[in-house]
């Protein structure tokens, strides 16, 4: 015998619910409020990747330029196509925000190009279970050098995921900050999954734009970046058992 159930709320909060709604979807359709679009992808969004890795600008947008029209777009690509094939040998699902000299921009429909293109990774980076954004860095002082690694303030997987990609990095590249730094105001450190923004040296920097101009030292970064992400992923498996055992594949 099957009994219908219906559920009855008090006329109010039933109101207060279909407004709350609309107010979350109508932001989302402007697009302009990356909360609405938070809330949005939170309820539509699935997890569809391992590892979502962002290589920074694309397209239009060069990044961080070197002497001699050396782009930072260039670099982080490399690295992150690098990284993809590494990560993929050991069984992750790998997605990519551009696997070629592209933006991002054309997965929003509205804003700036530049607001779109943040506004398309940060989407996408809702989509893994951990992500990272790949970037070099420039300064006005040109003895500025080295790498730094941010992560989400007060996010205590962020932290520490920073932490193993720092010590990864210290083995192939000097570090321009001791520790990771903590940073709420960059958009995609406040996607779903823990992502850290990784500055992998200044291009204003001669040593280190010799450095990324030299494909061994692009591949040495892709190793330890993916290490760091397989170390993490490993300790995060590990710590939260709920998440249930992950093993990786062996290289
Ligand atoms: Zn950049």
């Amino acid at each position: 015998m099957s009994r219908l159930y219906i559920l009855i709320l008090p006329k109010g909060v039933g109101w207060c619910i279909l407004a709350a709604l609309g107010v979350v979807i109508l932001l989302a359709l402007y697009h302009n409020y990356p909360l609405g679009l938070h809330a949005l992808s939170l309820l539509h969004q699935e997890i569809v990747y391992d590892v979502m890795l962002d290589a920074g600008h694309g397209g239009i947008d060069p990044g961080a330029i070197g002497a001699g029209e050396l782009y930072e777009k260039d670099y982080v690509l490399d690295i992150v196509l690098q990284m993809a094939a590494i990560l993929e040998s050991r069984g992750l699902k790998v997605g990519l925000t551009r696997d070629s000299d592209r933006d991002v921009s054309h997965l929003v429909s509205e804003g700036t190009r530049h607001r779109r293109d943040l506004l398309g990774r940060f989407k996408l980076m809702n989509q893994a279970q951990v992500g990272m954004s790949v970037h070099a860095n420039a300064a006005k002082d040109s003895s500025e050098a080295g790498a730094i690694v941010f992560f989400m303030k007060d996010s205590y997987l962020g932290e520490r995921y920073a932490q193993l990609v720092l010590e990864e990095l210290a083995k192939v590249q000097v570090l321009n900050e001791r520790a990771p730094i903590p940073r709420s105001t960059l958009l995609l450190l406040k996607a779903r999954p823990p992502v850290v923004l990784v500055e992998v040296g200044f291009m204003s920097n001669p040593a280190d734009l010799a450095k990324l101009g030299d494909p061994q030292f692009r591949s040495a970064l892709a190793q330890r970046l993916s290490q760091a992400i397989l170390h993490f992923w490993e300790w995060r498996h590990a710590e939260q058992s709920e998440l249930g055992p992950q093993p990786l594949q062996q290289p």
